[in-house]
């Protein structure tokens, strides 16, 4: 007979133990400024998670038919992308995985040299939450030099891959680790603000695409217009090998037309946001 006390089940878990579980990762003080750069109300963040391969790679996999969607994000959507950016003079953050950097190196000198930021998106997009401490920090800094050997820039923000982690608000705010002050700035980032949720498609799952863009579209104008009488961040994940199809692409410059129909709206890299949110927050 074991002697092992058996698993508690989560309604028999005592106070002090699910007190732990929820204060582990907490969001602590709000950093909101009072205004955003140039005096403007509004901060709008675009970002892009060039996945491309490293979902299918992610989970093990080997499809061709899989991987080339990846390369199609790289040969189709990352170029078409970045001409929107360019044609309206906005400046964006790409999320890379470090197997993307390396894979495509002259796609990510491009987006700096363009003026947008590269950050940190995992090693081959695993999953962080499920990793030993020790191998994530590992990949996690073994990306950041990867980023920077590919890109001369060291990169400052961490976006994890599949978003295992904190987004517990609309502004900015501080990290605390069990309680304590990280020093840390979350820009946190929200499924409803994802192309991936209303768009992904798995030919070999019942996972298909279930909101016409247009509805898309009509989600993300109504976050973006009420972040502008907030006051607060309008911030956007789209990813190129999703929403750079010609039937999607649409979206994003349509948003950026929005923005740039107000002239108090700033539109900057999530790292100038965060900074800024971090030194002015009221
Ligand atoms: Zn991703």
């Amino acid at each position: 007979m074991s002697t092992q006390t058996p698993a508690l089940e989560p309604w028999q878990w005592p106070e002090e133990h699910w007190r732990r579980l929820i204060n582990h990762v907490r969001a602590g003080r709000t950093l909101r400024p009072r205004r955003w750069k140039d005096n403007a109300r509004c901060a709008v963040a675009l970002s892009f998670d060039s996945d491309h391969e490293t979902n299918e790679l992610r989970d093990g996999g080997k499809s061709i038919g899989r991987l080339s969607w990846g390369q199609y994000g790289n040969r189709v959507c990352v170029p078409r992308i970045l001409g929107i950016l360019h044609r309206y003079d906005v400046r964006a953050t790409f999320y890379v995985p470090a197997v993307v950097a390396l894979t495509y190196p002259d796609e990510q000198r491009r987006i700096v040299a363009e003026g947008h930021e590269v950050g940190i998106h995992g090693w081959i997009h695993e999953l962080n939450s499920i990793l030993p401490y020790e191998a994530e920090r590992d990949l996690m800094l073994r990306s950041a030099d990867a980023l920077e050997r590919t890109t001369g820039l060291r990169p400052v923000g961490l976006r994890t891959p599949s978003w295992d982690f904190s987004m517990a608000d609309e502004d900015c705010y501080e990290l605390l680790l069990d309680g304590a002050p990280t020093g840390i700035v979350e820009l946190p980032v929200e499924w409803v603000r994802d192309d991936a949720v209303y768009f992904m498609m798995h030919r070999f799952q019942s996972l298909r695409p279930y909101t016409p863009p247009t509805d898309v579209l009509d989600v993300f104008r109504r976050e973006f217009e009420a972040a502008y009488e907030e006051g607060g961040i309008f911030q956007l994940t789209m990813h190129p090998h999703i929403s750079g199809y010609r039937s999607r692409v649409w979206i994003l410059e349509e948003i950026i037309r929005l923005a740039r129909a107000k002239t108090d709206v700033w539109l900057a890299t999530h790292a100038e946001v965060a900074a800024w949110a971090k030194a002015h927050a009221a």
